[in-house]
């Protein structure tokens, strides 16, 4: 057999065996979808997403691309996340990336591959936020495992940071958001639960509610007190800061 020939005649046997087993199978289909979970993994041919999650038809729809990537101007993607969770209202929504990804070790070296360049870039700048983390690790294997981890963790905070989610958090029954990572060589699953902190770590930047105190905290320990001033987020608290910074001039005379 040629071509695509295969592939036609195990559809021909797919579907004998589905109704053998159940001949009510398509009908049911065919009145529409309700699938629980959302699967954004890799395009990876290593990575099918029924057959390592155990789930059938109509039980989760699959986003793929390359290195499992949640960019926030991808119109397919968020298309995709729209419809799962304001439409099909799925329950479970999980980033899976797997070790030895081609597009996490392409974005690890120097080399340039043409038009994939600008897609790789968003990995690389998962290593640049975590680059002390990926530097430390000598060994070549352990260090490119490791980024397929930080890449997944990365996807999910993405996700946090559409409004898409951001609305659905606000409602009565909200999806969870998953990172979990795929060993081609075991077969296995790993959770690498990361829900955990995201809304408040990233709402104040991300969402729609200010918070002030963390801003004037993170500012005083990166870049020094004189910063805050010219933040216009921390206007109101401006004359405190100039309040506080008189009664400290005036000690100072004082001790002078
Ligand atoms: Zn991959």
């Amino acid at each position: 057999m040629k071509g695509i020939e295969p592939i036609l005649e195990n559809n021909r046997k797919w579907v004998d065996k589905q109704r053998a087993a159940d001949p009510q199978f398509f009908e049911r289909l065919a009145d529409g979808q309700k699938p629980r979970y959302l699967f954004i993994g890799c395009s990876d041919s290593r990575v099918p997403a029924s057959a390592i999650t155990g789930t059938g038809p109509g039980e989760m729809f699959v986003h793929r691309n390359i290195a499992n990537m949640v960019i926030n101007t991808d119109f397919n993607l968020l298309s995709v996340l729209q419809y799962a969770v304001e439409v099909l209202g799925v329950q479970d929504i999980m980033v899976v990336g797997h070790y030895g990804c081609g597009g996490v070790a392409a974005a690890a070296t120097n080399k340039q591959y043409g038009l994939i360049d600008g897609w790789l870039t968003n990995i690389r700048d998962v290593i640049r936020v975590h680059e002390t983390e990926f530097l430390r690790i000598k060994d070549e294997e352990q260090r490119l495992r490791r980024l397929v981890e930080l890449n997944v963790i990365e996807q999910v905070r993405n996700l946090a940071k559409t409004s898409i989610i951001q609305n659905a958090w606000k409602t009565a029954n909200p999806p969870r958001l998953h990172g979990l990572v795929y060993d081609i060589k075991e077969g296995l699953l790993k959770d690498l639960e990361v829900e955990g902190g995201l809304v408040g770590e990233l709402d104040h930047i991300y969402g729609t509610k200010s918070n002030n105190a963390h801003a004037e905290k993170v500012v005083e320990e990166q870049v020094g007190e004189d910063v805050i001033e010219k933040l216009p987020s921390l206007q109101i608290d401006q004359e405190e800061s100039k309040n506080h910074k008189k009664s400290e001039e005036k000690k100072l005379h004082k001790v002078s």
